[in-house]
């Protein structure tokens, strides 16, 4: 049985750890636990141990879990939507941080409902230019993020990326550090950005010394799970 109050404290403190080596503000990065394939129960648990921010990534799932839980959580969804899913995400979810075609930020923005405070979003970036991933091409985020960042029911907050697993520490930073001065070139150009998504339980550190400012952490908080990212 994995204890997930003792993991989640680990994962903490793992967190706070590189704030302090790598000059972060303390506080400066945010811990999303990734819920995916877990039970309710085990994200309960998890917010009995002070989590707050839940990432799930399936639709179905997500939505049984969002409507049956009654705690107050915060809500982010980080898979890929497919536009005819789009609205179930829209009026449950605070954030989604897997936004990768202007299509889809559309309907996000038209199906947000307007009693709701606008939708938080990233733009997911295909840094490693895989064709077989999901994300725009790091040549395409500038064009396409002021478009997106004119739409009503959306609040655009900056960056999301999933690198290819590697377990070289200085390579895992040069490919935060490639999506960290993405970000910057945006904000060069006036727009407000505060977040970057990127980091995961094999990675997170890289990803914080490099500026990620929310880690997206599921098996060193909940354990290995029964079936793997598609
Ligand atoms: C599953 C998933 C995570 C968490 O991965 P772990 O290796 O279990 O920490 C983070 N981000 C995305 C987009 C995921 O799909």
């Amino acid at each position: 049985m994995v204890n997930i109050k003792q993991r989640l404290k680990q994962v903490l403190d793992q967190v706070h750890a590189a704030e302090e080596k790598y000059q972060r503000p303390r506080g400066s990065v945010k811990l999303l636990a990734v819920s995916k394939t877990w039970p309710l129960e085990n994200i309960v648990e998890a917010a009995a141990a002070g989590q707050h921010c839940f990432g799930e990534n399936y639709v179905q799932e997500s939505i049984s879990k969002i409507d049956n839980c009654t705690e107050k959580l915060e809500w982010h969804f980080i898979g890929h939507l497919q536009s005819n899913k789009s609205r179930e995400i829209a009026s449950r979810f605070d954030w989604v941080h897997s936004v990768d075609r202007l299509k889809l930020a559309k309907r996000l923005s038209k199906q947000r409902p307007g009693d709701m405070t606008p939708l938080n979003i990233c733009l997911q970036v295909n840094i490693d230019n895989e064709p077989s991933k999901y994300g725009f091409l790091a040549n395409e985020v500038a064009a396409v993020a002021k478009q997106i960042s004119q739409l009503p029911n959306l609040k655009l907050r900056g960056l999301m990326a999933i690198p290819a697993p590697c377990d070289n520490f200085e390579q895992q930073r040069t490919t935060f550090h490639q999506i960290a001065a993405l970000q910057q070139q945006l904000v060069d150009q006036e727009m407000e950005l505060d977040t970057l998504s990127m980091g995961m339980s094999g990675d997170m550190e890289a990803a914080i010394a490099e500026g990620a400012t929310i880690v997206r952490v599921g098996t060193a908080i909940f354990g290995p799970r029964n079936y793997p990212t598609p």
